[in-house]
């Protein structure tokens, strides 16, 4: 600021003369201010004010009038042409002087305070710019940041409907492993199931065809005490087996219950008659399990040994009659396979 205070050779500085545009020009472009496109009245403005200061001044006399100044080219390079204080040759007194150098200092006093005050606006001006552009690369970050925010959540995104995705294979995966597994388990419980029931199957049979060859068993298991034939003076038409009272009789084989209840000297007894009209007759027994009628098969329990009658101890008298003959059932069972 200083050399602008000089008291010679006075250069308007650019900031004076585009804070003296803007004053003028209202709003326009601020970056082509440094060019000071002037217009014509403004600038005879300018230029006529600062020679007016210095003819008030009462100095030297300056270069040009307002219209010269005004006309010269003053748009080429943005500053006002030197002005240049010309001699002159009268006297003047101290005092006059003193004023015009008082005048002077006061001009050069305005003309540095608008100087400052065009520093400021282009200070100001320039501080509005840079506020501008840093709001424009925050402005730019954000959008930047905006731009990384979206592309990292459509990465999540496309991640977890990835791994959904992978998550579901999985699952159809193991259910279908498992129903698999089910399916085979259930093979294998059904094959097991059908041999079993195969086996019992063939079992079953088998034992129906042992049965069915089973054609006569004991009457009762004891002990052989008496046999058929003549004994104490008259005839036993029947063999006893001795056990304890209560031990199952047994239908020798398959027949028709005839005789169910009391007799005499048998006590109780019950009579079967075979397919072949062979009647068997079991007699002291203690309590008959059939009715008269009833279809019996063989080795069939129908009766418990008991002691009731003419008996000198619990057993079982068992006869054969074949033909209404009472025969020996010794040999009439041995030829069945039965051995007493
Ligand atoms: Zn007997």
């Amino acid at each position: 600021m200083a050399r602008h205070r000089s008291l010679s050779g006075h250069h308007p500085s650019p900031a004076l003369l585009e804070a003296l545009a803007r004053s003028s020009r209202h709003g326009r472009a601020a970056h082509r201010l440094p060019q000071l496109p002037l217009r014509e009245g403004h600038k005879s403005a300018v230029a006529g004010a600062l020679a007016g200061a210095f003819f008030l001044a009462g100095g030297p006399l300056v270069a040009g009038s307002g219209v010269a100044l005004g006309d010269s080219g003053v748009d080429t390079d943005g500053r006002l042409p030197a002005l240049e204080v010309l001699p002159i040759h009268r006297q003047v007194d101290q005092q006059e002087e003193a004023a015009k150098l008082q005048k002077n200092e006061e001009l050069q006093a305005k003309l540095a305070a608008a100087e400052q005050a065009a520093q400021e606006a282009v200070e100001r001006r320039a501080a509005e710019q840079a506020a501008a552009e840093q709001a424009a690369a925050e402005q730019a970050a954000a959008e930047q940041a905006a731009v990384e925010q979206a592309a990292a959540e459509q990465a999540a995104a496309e991640q977890a409907a990835a791994e959904q995705a992978a998550a579901e294979q999985a699952a159809a995966e193991q259910a279908a492993a498992e129903q698999a597994a089910a399916e085979q388990a259930a093979a294998e419980q059904a094959a097991a199931e059908q041999a079993a029931a195969e086996q019992a199957a063939a079992e079953q049979a088998a034992a129906e065809q042992a049965a069915a060859n089973v054609q006569f068993v004991k009457p009762a298991e004891g002990r052989f005490t008496s046999g058929f034939g003549a004994r104490w003076g008259t005839t036993h038409y029947g063999v006893d087996i001795a056990n304890s009272i209560g031990t199952p009789i047994y239908s020798t084989t398959s027949g028709t219950v005839i005789s169910s209840g009391p007799a005499s000297g048998f006590g109780l007894w019950v009579r079967v008659q075979h397919d072949d009209g062979t009647i068997t007759v079991y007699g002291h027994i203690d309590q008959s399990l059939v009715s008269v009628g009833q279809r019996v098969g063989v080795g069939e329990q129908i009766a418990t040994m008991g002691n009731r009658g003419q008996s000198t101890g619990p057993h079982l008298h068992f006869e054969v009659h074949v033909n209404g003959q009472k025969i020996d059932p010794q040999p009439w069972l041995a030829e069945r396979g039965i051995s007493l």
